[in-house]
């Protein structure tokens, strides 16, 4: 299925990414820097594929979205995604900056508290939650729950009443509503397994409000992710608005709308989505119910911020076709093209000029997949065997979705803060790949 991100035809050419993208430039001498850092610099030292953060954007964009919502009169909390990108580095700085976070885990409620962001500020969503993550979250006393079934209200009602607290709660709603977007990252579809179904949901929140152990305080939804117009937020906040309203008309309280995230950037030639569009939005179909506002934002903070440094290994020409270019990084590290289809801009770290002329490449990595590829058919200019480059947009779902297949350790990570740069994590060594195996006796192990 086609990559709605990827509208056909329309490639940017290399100096039109380089103006997408303020926060990389390409100078005569260092070739491409990122917030100011030359990326060869940190490809020499720490070696490819190296993942690499830019603090500076990721903290613009975090208070772009936050002053967007405030401009608007909107009181509204901000909740980074996780998931996202889950590094205690980046939760660090949305602890700073005064934020909370939106998780879907244990684990990553476990992150948000190593990295310092106040459990109150903390809000959990998700589909399957285990009873041991609701025990670990409702012990911690977190900002809000997320409640997804009516199932899952029963259980959370009755781990609060158990350890004698009382969780706060908000339904998420499933609005059907089509957020025009990649298949596998839509959820707002009734076909969708996310949420509680629209006309659900005024019962389910009576009977919430009846429960030992929870505090109803209001709706959620999340339609899904790379979002680049307001039609399907309108959409499914006109759904939510409607359903406060009817539930206060049979007398019941709602205090709190959370409006999930999903806001889409400009991965190739799109329009990126405007927070100011969002907040206009928001305003527009719950601006008047006087209820406390959330949203959960993780693509569009994270995803500008972060690029995936790569180093050709070598080159395949067959006759007159398009050549494979081989690069060290691969599907195990950046998943995003082999699962959704998506396209990546592409720069080479050297320095080049406007002028210089490009061919037809197919950019692929070394897993023994067909899908292991980055791009097909892209203009660029020859990428000889140990030229270097930057896969951009790559700081949201990228370094997350690594995994070790094909005994390929996990890459480092770099942070770019105020022109210096700081290895936030080593790249993994070979040994830790089977630290946690063992090998028993009766396989003739000896280890
Ligand atoms: C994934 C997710 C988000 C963040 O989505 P983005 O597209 O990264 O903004 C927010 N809320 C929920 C419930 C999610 O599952």
């Amino acid at each position: 299925m086609a990559d709605l991100s990827a509208p056909v035809g329309t490639d940017p050419t290399l100096p039109e990414l380089l103006r997408t993208h303020p926060q990389l430039s390409m100078t005569p001498t260092s070739g491409l820097t990122f917030e100011g850092v030359a990326l060869n610099a940190i490809a020499d030292a720490v070696g490819t594929p190296c993942w690499v953060m830019g603090a500076g954007t990721f903290k613009r964009r975090l208070r772009r979205m936050d002053q967007a919502m405030r401009e608007a009169g909107l009181d509204v909390s901000l909740h980074y995604a996780v998931k996202a990108n889950d590094h205690l580095a980046v939760l660090s700085l949305v602890g700073r900056e005064g934020h909370g976070a939106d998780i879907v885990s244990g684990g990553e409620l476990a992150r948000t508290q190593k990295a310092g962001i106040p459990a109150g500020r903390v809000v959990f969503s998700g589909v399957g939650k285990t009873d041991a993550e609701l025990e670990q979250a409702i012990g911690l006393d977190i900002g809000q729950i997320n409640v997804e079934s009516a199932e899952e209200l029963d259980i959370i009602s009755a781990i609060a009443s158990r350890l004698g607290r009382t969780a706060r709660v908000t339904l998420r709603v499933n609005p059907d509503v089509d957020a025009k977007t990649h298949a596998k990252i839509t959820t707002g579809l009734a076909a969708n397994k996310f949420g509680i179904p629209f006309d659900d949901a005024a019962a389910l929140y009576a009977r919430a409000a009846s429960l030992p152990g929870i505090e109803a305080r209001g709706f959620a939804t999340h339609i899904g992710s790379q979002i680049l117009s307001t039609g399907p937020y309108r959409a499914a906040y006109a759904r939510v608005a409607e359903l406060v309203r009817s539930v206060r008309a049979s007398g019941q309280t709602v205090s709190h709308v959370d409006c999930g995230g999903g806001l889409g950037i400009a991965y190739r030639a799109e329009a990126e989505g405007q927070p100011e569009a969002l907040a206009a939005s928001i305003r527009a179909e719950l601006g008047d119910l006087g209820v406390k506002l959330a949203i959960e934002p993780g693509r569009w903070l994270a995803g500008p911020s972060g690029v995936l440094l790569s180093t050709v290994i070598l080159r395949k020409e067959y006759g007159m076709q398009t050549p494979f270019v081989v690069t060290d990084a691969a599907m195990n590290d950046l998943l995003r093209p082999s699962m959704y289809d998506a396209w990546h801009g592409i720069v080479p770290l050297a320095p080049h000029s406007p002028g210089q002329p490009c061919a037809p490449t197919h950019v692929v990595g070394p897993v023994c997949e067909s899908g292991d590829s980055f791009a097909r058919d892209r203009d660029l200019p020859p990428l000889p065997r140990g030229a270097r480059i930057a896969i951009l947009d790559a700081g949201a779902y990228g370094a997350v979705m690594s995994s070790t297949y094909n005994s390929r350790p996990l890459a480092a990570e770099v942070l770019v803060e105020d022109g210096e740069w700081t290895v936030i994590r080593r790249r993994q060594a070979m040994e830790e790949l089977w630290q946690d195996e063992t090998v028993p006796a009766f396989t003739g192990g000896t280890m």
